[in-house]
């Protein structure tokens, strides 16, 4: 079912889960493991994100070194189809322009849909750790739009070979990203918005957010998407803060500010499971707020740590 179709039905706000792969060498069963605690919340559906490979220098016996590329978090869409039959719960895999070209994007897509995928979140990915900015593959996509297009395309059962008449249209209900907070290349929030709204307008039928600690910044982009036309869902993506270092690892990693207020608590605390409770209860007051507040979905990127989701979640449903 389509994440919009669950949306639609629903008459409250709804709960969701982001998931990521195992490291390579783990078995589906840590999946299993790190969800069991999450299923009494009926989920309506559960994202899996996608890590493209790294180039890592790997030393030879003569000293000498060697690049290879290792994929540390392979497994997305095998984790989506174990969860769609272990479960019956619908997954959201996650697909990215790195890595991928035209050709490689297409037999990804053709994948989801055989394995009975109805939704896609289409995103662009972060530049690969050896360069500096984002650098599409040789007949890949730059953006998040152009693949968010090859997708739309694929619903309208036009593939890349132009011989493939009457191809099969596939149903995806595709989703997008949106920053609270401006995407971190982007040179302000009216151009990020543009683009935003680009993509919606190129057929993106919800949006989902990068993690905010502050509803304020959730609220205002709403407005903002709003009065440029933007009026699909927006679905809020919610994180707890469990250790003293996500203090500077949160804000450098995905590029959002920690409040004051917030931060000056956890400095306070004295050790990590301190940390974990103010943690656990800022969320909770996000939570309820944004619920009051009526949004469609309450996302949350469980990054393992499914227990405290599963205090927060218990609180409010
Ligand atoms: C909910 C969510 C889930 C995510 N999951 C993953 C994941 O699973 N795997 C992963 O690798 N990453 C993931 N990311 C991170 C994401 O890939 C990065 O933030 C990436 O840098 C941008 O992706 P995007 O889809 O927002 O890109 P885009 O929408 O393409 O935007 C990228 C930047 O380009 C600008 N822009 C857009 N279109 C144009 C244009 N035509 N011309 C000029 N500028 C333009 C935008 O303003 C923005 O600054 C996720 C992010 C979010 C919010």
């Amino acid at each position: 079912m389509k994440v919009t179709d669950h949306i639609r039905a629903a008459s409250d706000t709804l709960v969701s889960f982001e998931i990521l792969p195992p490291l390579k060498g783990k078995t589906i069963e840590s999946i299993y493991a790190h969800l069991d605690p999450l299923m009494e919340f009926k989920p309506s559906f559960i994202n899996v994100t996608y890590h493209r490979s790294e180039q890592v220098f790997k030393k030879r016996a003569d000293g000498s070194f060697e690049k290879i590329e290792v994929r540390k978090r392979p497994g997305t869409v095998g984790i989506c189809a174990a969860i769609m039959n272990h479960y019956k719960i619908d997954a959201v895999p996650h697909l990215i322009c790195g890595g991928f070209n035209v050709q490689e994007t297409e037999n990804a897509l053709i994948d989801l849909a055989f394995l009975g995928i109805d939704n896609v979140l289409a995103l662009r990915g972060d530049a690969a750790k050896n360069e500096t900015l984002f650098e599409p593959e040789s007949n890949g996509h730059a953006y998040a739009l152009d693949l968010l297009r090859q997708i739309v395309n694929l619903n309208h059962g036009i593939y890349l070979e132009e011989e493939i008449r009457e191809g099969n249209k596939t149903k995806f209900c595709i989703g997008v990203a949106g920053y609270p907070e401006k995407h971190f290349e982007a040179p302000n929030m009216e151009s990020d918005l543009r683009y935003l709204k680009y993509k919606v307008d190129g057929g993106a039928d919800y949006i989902t957010t990068q993690m905010f600690f502050d509803n304020k910044k959730y609220f205002d982009f709403v407005k903002r998407s709003r009065e440029i036309g933007i009026e699909v869902p927006i679905l809020p993506g919610l994180k707890p803060i469990t250790s003293k270092k996500q203090l500077s690892v949160l804000p450098r990693t995905f590029h959002v500010d920690i409040p004051t207020e917030l931060s000056n608590e956890i400095l306070k605390c004295r050790t990590d499971a301190d940390v974990e409770i103010v943690g656990t209860e800022w969320l909770l007051a996000q939570s309820r707020e944004l619920k009051k507040a009526n949004v469609p979905v309450l996302h949350y990127y469980t990054l393992g740590k499914p227990q405290v989701i599963a205090n927060v979640v218990r609180e409010i449903v």
